[in-house]
Order: C-alpha cells, then structure tokens, then sequence
C-alpha cells in the first residue's frame, strides 16, 4: 500500500516536527491534539520551522509555504483519522496516557490503518493489544529535528506483520529519513542501546575523579576519529536531562558513584546555570567550544 493522508497524534516537540516533515515530503496531513489551544501552539511551532527549513534545506519560500498547506488541525479524533493509512503517535511518554489513546484510536480508526508509535523508552508490545489490531503496529522512532538528523528506527514488536513494516520502511524513506531497521523490540532502540552506557561511562570516569570532561572527550576523538566526545554530547543533550537519568537511576539502585554523580551534576553545573549548549555553558563555553578550536587536539 502506497501511503497518502497521515496522522499525527500529539503536537508537541517531535509531533510538530514530523507532521511538517511529511507535508514537506509531499504527504497530506492531519495534526491531532487534544483542544484547539494545543493545536493553536502547533500552529505556532510549526510555523517556526520554515525559516529553518530554508537555512538547513535551502527550501524556498514556496515550499515551505505549500507543506504548510497540506497541514490540517484536528481536535476530534474519530475526524482527524477519518482517512487515515498511517497514523503516527507521539503523545506524551506516560503508559496510561498511551494506553487510553490507542484503545479509542483502535475503536475509530477505519480497518486499513497502519499505527506507529514514536516513544523513546516504552516499547510496542506494552500497547499492541489495546490497539485491536497488533499485526497493524509497530514503533517508528525519530531523533529531534528530523530534518537535519534524519534517523527513523523502525522496530517491530513479536505480532507485526513484515509487510506492515516494510510499507513503513518505504514511508520513512518517502519522507527523507534514513530507515534503521529494529527485527526485534530492543529498549532504547540502537542508538540509545549504545549512547547510554558510553555517556555513562564517560561519566563514571568524571566522577571517579580519573580523568577531566576535556581530556576524556580528547581520547575519545584522537583515538576514533569522531568529531564529539562525550561531553560535547552531555552538553546537547543538556545537563538537566542527564541529571533526571542519573537520580532515577540513582533511587532505584541506591548506588553511591550514582549519588556522587547526581551532586556534582548539581552543584557543579545546574545550580551555576550551567545546563549545556542551549544555556550558553556546560562542560564547555558556547558559542566556539574548546573542542572545536584545531589544536585541541594535538595536546
Ligand atoms: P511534548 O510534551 O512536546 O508533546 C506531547 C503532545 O501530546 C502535546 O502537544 C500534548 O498536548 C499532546 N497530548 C497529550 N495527551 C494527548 C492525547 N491523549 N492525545 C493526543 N495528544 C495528546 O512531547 P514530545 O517531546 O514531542 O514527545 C512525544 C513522544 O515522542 C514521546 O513518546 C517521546 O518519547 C517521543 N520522542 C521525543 C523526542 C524528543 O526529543 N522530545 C525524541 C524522540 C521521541
């Protein structure tokens, strides 16, 4: 089946952004949030991506123009999947929130229609039942802006039919992602599969007190060759959004090295307004880090 009309369930961050990517890519699209004030705020986010659809893409005028008007905002859900092949989740990461939707989603949705799920942590055998339609779902995970960082992990759940998610293979790829194709429920996907216990070393190193962010993030790219270490990464990624994983791992295993962590997180960086690149500072000073200055790394 050739895909046309999309849904997007849930405007928020990632919703927004792949809404506006599929009307990018030529698709017609329903947005669906809960009332008009949150679709009012889509309106609002996604109009805020067409000057970067220009600098990033070199998209003309025109074209962000004509994607925009093949968005339509809807707060009902029976209308808003009406014509539905796809329909894509990405409501807030809470299991009863999920749950609730898909189990009427299941309900209204015609019989032809693909679900997809875009959660970073749940994984899609905790929703296949309360969809009615198993064999109809799979998970189709973005990164955030998907127009620069293009990665659609697309990852099956045991009841997934193999033509479902080949159909939705061709659908990321209609849409300028590059399909990382999952043949078995993996939690955190790949790429979370490997930057979580790499950042958590990295981190472990710090505050063992063996090595400093700098010296760490230097082996890391002399030795590999990759133009990030892992400290440049922590501070995309923000430091508060490291500090929330460190103390709910932390609570749940009452690790010590994990407190220390947690602390130094603290005191070190969040409470001097340190939070990463987004504040200007956090293991490094933005704009024009240390690690981007050419002889960082010959010494
Ligand atoms: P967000 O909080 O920015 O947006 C959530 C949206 O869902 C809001 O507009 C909210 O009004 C709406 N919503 C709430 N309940 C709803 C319901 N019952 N039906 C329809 N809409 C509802 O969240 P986000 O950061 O965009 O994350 C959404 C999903 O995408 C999560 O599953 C998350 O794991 C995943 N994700 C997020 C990122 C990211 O970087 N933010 C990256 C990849 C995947």
């Amino acid at each position: 089946m050739d895909y046309q009309n999309i849904t997007v369930a849930g405007s928020g961050v990632l919703g927004s952004q792949i809404a506006y990517q599929s009307a990018f890519k030529g698709f017609n699209v329903t947005v669906y949030d809960i009332n008009d004030e949150a679709l009012k705020n889509a309106q609002d986010r996604i109009t805020k991506l067409k000057p970067l659809y220009q600098k990033d893409l070199g998209a003309t005028q025109e074209e962000v123009n004509a994607a925009y008007a093949r968005l339509s905002f809807k707060s009902d859900l029976s209308e808003a999947v009406a014509n539905a092949d796809l329909v894509i989740e990405a409501i807030p990461e809470v299991v009863t929130i999920k749950t609730e939707f898909y189990t009427n989603l299941g309900k209204v949705a015609p019989a032809k229609t693909i679900f997809a799920t875009n959660s970073s942590t749940l994984l899609p055998s905790q929703f296949a039942e309360a969809t009615g339609r198993p064999e109809k779902f799979l998970a189709l995970h973005f990164a955030n802006t998907i127009w620069k960082n293009n990665t659609a992990e697309i990852m099956k759940h045991p009841g997934t039919d193999m033509n479902v998610f080949d159909e939705v293979v061709k659908f990321a790829l209609a849409i300028g992602m590059v399909p990382l194709q999952l043949y078995k429920e993996q939690p955190g996907y790949i790429l979370n599969s490997l930057l979580v216990p790499f950042l958590d070393a990295a981190e472990s190193l710090l505050v063992k007190e063996i090595a400093d962010p700098e010296t760490i993030d230097k082996t890391w790219m002399i030795a590999t060759g990759a133009p990030l270490g892992p400290f440049a990464i922590l501070d995309i990624i923000g430091i508060n959004t490291s500090l929330n994983i460190v103390e709910a791992k932390a609570a749940a295993t009452n690790d010590e090295s994990l407190n220390k962590l947690a602390n130094l997180l603290r005191t070190k960086y969040i409470e001097k307004g340190k939070l990463g690149r987004a504040s200007g500072e956090g293991f490094y000073k933005y704009p024009n880090p240390s690690f981007e200055k050419p002889d960082f790394l010959k010494g």
